[in-house]
């Protein structure tokens, strides 16, 4: 059975009542025998830390389990609690944070802490509503947050739990349009426990279907004999899983290009800081060109820092290529090496090459560096 949302409407989703009533049932017997042992989450039976389970889903946010592990436990290890991170200063987060990507998440997560540390004396609010109401925290944190660490009958849905019900259900609706209908569906997966009884299981049936995502349910070949739906799957039945989720087709952001100056003093770097808004905000970089689309690179030349002191710029072979979410880019990168005494431009700053670790450099700018002094 394949299902559009005029068919949710017409007719309350399910193979037959029996099944459905007996899925998250199922789901939480499979999750008692396999969930995954992760950092961020308690012994089984143990209530979840609000802290650690927002430290994590924002860590998450497109990024892999296996990546943020180590993020995860060296932030913990640094910023015990809300409070310690709340005081915190958002240099050193955002330089614990560099190679994770994605740098607003990082201001948003300083920005959230100090929040909770200063509006809500360092506990975080337990409704969804209320979570919602802090920096970086979307409808679906927020539902992760209220279901894993204070016990709410809301099912969070991401990219994983996506999969797992529209092939449950055969949700023949293209992503994004499926969100809200995925959303539904994925609701009647939850604990039946009554919301607000403390001993509602919710957060469990959520981490269920995540596991279930990333470890059974996969993009490719999905282990269908041992998933604990699989009697009452309908893609499965279909035989056409890998099909589902359904996808609008996607446009591609068009390749933007530009330059980036390598410029050496010794054994240190010309560095600068970007602007606090916008892409790779707050970051460390060296001095570069606009990232235009279709930009020459005579035009990215003309956008040198103006350095007394260098005859002509040296063009390394070569491009460095890195793909952000909206678009791709194409850098050229042009070095030049000043003498000791050289003075960095207002607003840029020379860095030992030694220590350039330490910096907050985003990974297109490890790229560049990289190019750049390899000789
Ligand atoms: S039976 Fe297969 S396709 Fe269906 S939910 Fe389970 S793993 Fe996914």
């Amino acid at each position: 059975m394949s299902l559009s949302g005029a068919a949710v409407r017409r007719k309350k989703v399910s193979p037959s009542d029996r099944d459905a009533t007996a899925r998250p049932a199922l789901l939480l017997d499979w999750y008692d025998r396999h969930r995954r042992a992760l950092p961020w989450r308690p012994l089984p039976g143990e209530r979840a830390d609000p802290y650690r389970v927002w430290l994590s889903e924002i860590m998450l946010q497109q990024t892999g389990v296996k990546t943020v592990g180590p993020y995860f436990e060296k932030f913990l290890a640094r910023w015990p609690d809300v409070d310690a991170l709340g005081r915190a200063s958002l240099d050193d987060v955002l330089r614990m944070w560099a190679g994770l990507g994605y740098y607003s998440r990082a201001r948003n997560l300083h920005a959230c802490a100090v929040a909770v540390l200063r509006e809500y004396g360092g506990a975080f609010p337990d409704t969804e509503e209320g979570l919602r109401a802090l920096p970086g925290i979307g409808p679906y944190t927020a539902a992760a947050i209220a279901a894993i660490a204070f016990g709410h009958r809301t099912m969070p849905v991401d990219g994983n739990i996506e999969r797992v019900v529209s092939r449950l259900f055969a949700v023949e609706e293209p992503l994004p349009q499926a969100k809200p209908l995925i959303q539904r569906l994925a609701t009647t997966l939850l604990d039946t426990t009554r919301a607000g009884n403390a001993k509602s299981r919710a957060g469990d049936s959520a981490q269920a279907l995540m596991d279930l995502g990333s470890s059974i349910c996969t993009p490719k070949k999905p282990a269908c004999a041992l998933c604990p739906l699989n009697d009452d799957c309908a893609a499965r039945a279909r035989g056409d899983q890998e099909t589902y989720p359904r996808k609008a087709a996607k446009k591609a952001g068009a390749l933007r290009r530009g330059a980036a100056f390598v410029v050496t003093r010794g054994d240190e770097l010309l560095v600068r800081t970007r602007h606090e808004k916008g892409l790779l905000g707050g970051m460390t970089e060296v001095p570069g060109s606009s990232w235009l689309d279709a930009q020459d690179d005579e035009a990215a030349l003309k956008q040198a820092p103006m350095l007394t002191g260098i005859a002509r710029w040296h063009r390394k072979a070569g491009v460095v290529t890195h793909v952000f979410t909206h678009f791709p880019l194409q850098l050229v990168v042009y070095t030049a090496n000043l003498p000791a005494r050289a003075r960095a431009p207002e607003g840029m700053r020379w860095v030992p090459i030694s220590t350039l670790k330490d910096e907050a450099l985003p990974n297109v700018m490890r790229k560049v560096i990289a190019h750049g002094l390899d000789k």
